[in-house]
């Protein structure tokens, strides 16, 4: 499909994760969610992201089996809640997933949250107990790849100090106003894939005037020459619509790229800025 060449990485363990994918978060549960995975589909993708909070892993699953596509060839993503934390819990949230997504194995399972330092204070790091069942999951080949997600250096280096199988994923907020250039630098040293979510700022992003500026030249959208910028710099991407005309859009991505006086400009963006949650500060 032209422009749609959608590139994949290769995860440590040699799985293959298409680079870009469509994220659910905030897409109505039912036909919304549905249509929107078919038409990503149409559309040249092959990796969905989703999550029990997002209350439409069945729509999903309706959406992977009507689209046309043998299952196989579509990477999924989902994610641990935080109130399932813990080994046992963990593996039953785990079947609930599967059971919800009605798929025999998830592709990518993540810890969404390391949860907030005062609940760890008071708790504990129940997400060190939770990764020995995601290694359980994974070693029962129910996953075929395990990660994380929101975790910042010390939690990883938590997580790297005790585990049999390293993350692979590391899925965090990330866009031009918080590039994450320290993160990032610290899961290339660890060979952990970071994936940006609200790569688009959650659709604030899109009228910066640097962004159309850059755009504009490449006959492009702001959404696509960010989206292009997560590709250049190695990140895996999964924006979210439910719009099909935007669904494709973002996907129109491999047929340009961007020069590094503009990876440069796009880079030099960052404020630190995040629209959601700090990790450390959460406090659910
Ligand atoms: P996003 O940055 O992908 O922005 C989505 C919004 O941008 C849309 O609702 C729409 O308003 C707008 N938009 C999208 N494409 C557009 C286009 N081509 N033109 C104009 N407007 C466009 O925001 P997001 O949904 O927060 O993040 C993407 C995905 O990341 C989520 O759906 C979810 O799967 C994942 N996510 C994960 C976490 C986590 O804690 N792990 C947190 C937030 C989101």
């Amino acid at each position: 499909m032209s422009g749609v060449g959608n590139t994949v990485v290769t995860l440590p363990n040699g799985v293959k994760m298409p680079q870009i994918g469509l994220g659910v978060w905030q897409s109505a549960a039912g036909e919304a969610t549905e249509n929107a995975v078919k038409w990503a589909v149409q559309a040249g993708y092959r990796h969905i992201d989703t999550a029990p909070l997002y209350e439409n892993e069945e729509s999903v699953g309706v959406g992977i089996r009507d689209c046309g596509v043998p299952r196989e060839q579509i990477f999924v993503t989902s994610k641990l809640w935080n109130a399932d934390h813990g080994y046992e819990n963990t593996l039953a949230a785990f079947e609930k997933s599967r059971k919800e997504l009605g798929l025999d194995y998830i592709d990518l399972y993540l810890i969404h949250w390391p949860r907030g330092n005062a609940i760890v204070a008071k708790e504990g790091k129940k997400y060190l107990d939770s990764w020995r069942a995601f290694e359980k999951l994974y070693e029962e080949k129910k996953v075929r790849a395990i990660g994380v997600s929101n975790f910042n250096i010390h939690h990883l280096e938590d997580v790297l100090a005790m585990c049999k199988v390293a993350p692979m994923v590391n899925q965090v907020e990330l866009h031009p106003l918080n590039n994450q250039a320290e993160l990032r630098k610290y899961c290339a040293s660890k060979n952990i894939y970071v994936e940006a979510w609200s790569p688009l700022g959650q659709g604030n992003l899109l009228a910066d005037p640097q962004l159309t500026s850059i755009a504009a030249k490449h006959h492009k959208s702001a959404a696509q020459v960010i989206l292009r910028w997560d590709i250049q710099h190695n990140i895996i991407t999964i924006p979210k619509s439910v719009h099909k005309e935007r669904i494709v859009e973002n996907a129109q991505v491999f047929d340009f790229e961007l020069s590094a006086e503009e990876m440069a400009t796009i880079d030099a963006m960052n404020t630190n800025h995040r629209y959601g949650p700090s990790p450390d500060d959460a406090d659910f």
